[in-house]
């Protein structure tokens, strides 16, 4: 009786050490993780850029409209937009947004359509371009007559070279994360798109993808596949901002 209650407490000292041990274990991997994390990051959470986040379209302008008649890219764009400074927020790192409800921006409600478009889209850059320290970050949805062409497309402004490492860190983070698939490349915007035209502080806009494809379009719809791309949008800004700070 005596030596087989001897060997279960063997056993259970064995037990306990071996589980103590397991824990201790991954307890200091968790920790030098974490540690090697922040250590990586440590600049980016002390950076004092700003980042200017621009949900396209809204209100009267719905953007470009979805393969099945009825999604309106000013949603999407708002839903990702919101999605991205909620995350960015997280991390501690500081935003502006250019809207956070359906609505647009232009200066005088009384304005008609195209004047109303000018104003509205001015405005997104002067918010940009007056405040300190910002990178703008526009958040757009893509169309064309091809229903088989997909893939998120990040476009830059030629006038700041951050310009491109932003757009490229947010490319190679959407692809990696979301997309492996997509073989796009960054691309040097042309005056066609106004306010990279324009902007002189580090602008990108996020094509997220296109509504004229029926597939990513569904995509689009879910809630779950826009967390993955607005998270992917973020580690792309984290990884650009952890580069800049670096120089
Ligand atoms: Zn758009």
């Amino acid at each position: 009786m005596k030596l087989i209650a001897t060997k279960k407490a063997k056993h259970k000292i064995t037990l306990v050490l071996t589980l103590s041990a397991a824990f201790i274990i991954s307890y200091l991997f968790a920790f030098f993780y974490a540690k090697t994390a922040t250590d990586t990051y440590s600049k980016v959470f002390s950076s004092d850029i700003c980042v200017v986040i621009d949900a396209g379209h809204g209100g009267f302008d719905s953007g470009t409209v979805g393969a099945d008649g009825i999604t309106l890219e000013k949603d999407i764009n708002l839903d990702i937009a919101n999605r991205v400074n909620a995350m960015l927020t997280a991390f501690g790192i500081n935003t502006v947004t250019v809207r956070e409800v359906d609505k647009s921006v232009e200066s005088d409600s009384t304005l008609k359509h195209k004047s109303a478009k000018i104003s509205d889209i001015k405005n997104r850059l002067a918010l940009a371009e007056s405040t300190d320290n910002s990178v703008l970050l526009s958040i757009h949805q893509n169309h064309y007559s091809d229903p088989d062409i997909n893939g998120a497309q990040v476009f830059y402004s030629s006038n700041n070279p951050s310009s491109a490492v932003l757009a490229q860190q947010i490319q190679d983070s959407i692809v990696n994360l979301v997309q492996p698939e997509n073989k796009r490349s960054i691309k040097e915007s042309t005056s066609s798109i106004y306010i990279l035209d324009k902007a002189s502080v580090p602008a990108v806009m996020v094509e997220c993808g296109f509504l004229s494809n029926y597939n990513e379009l569904q995509q689009l719809k879910s809630k779950d596949y826009r967390k993955k791309i607005a998270f992917s949008i973020v580690i792309g800004v984290l990884e650009y901002l952890k580069q800049t700070e670096e120089v």
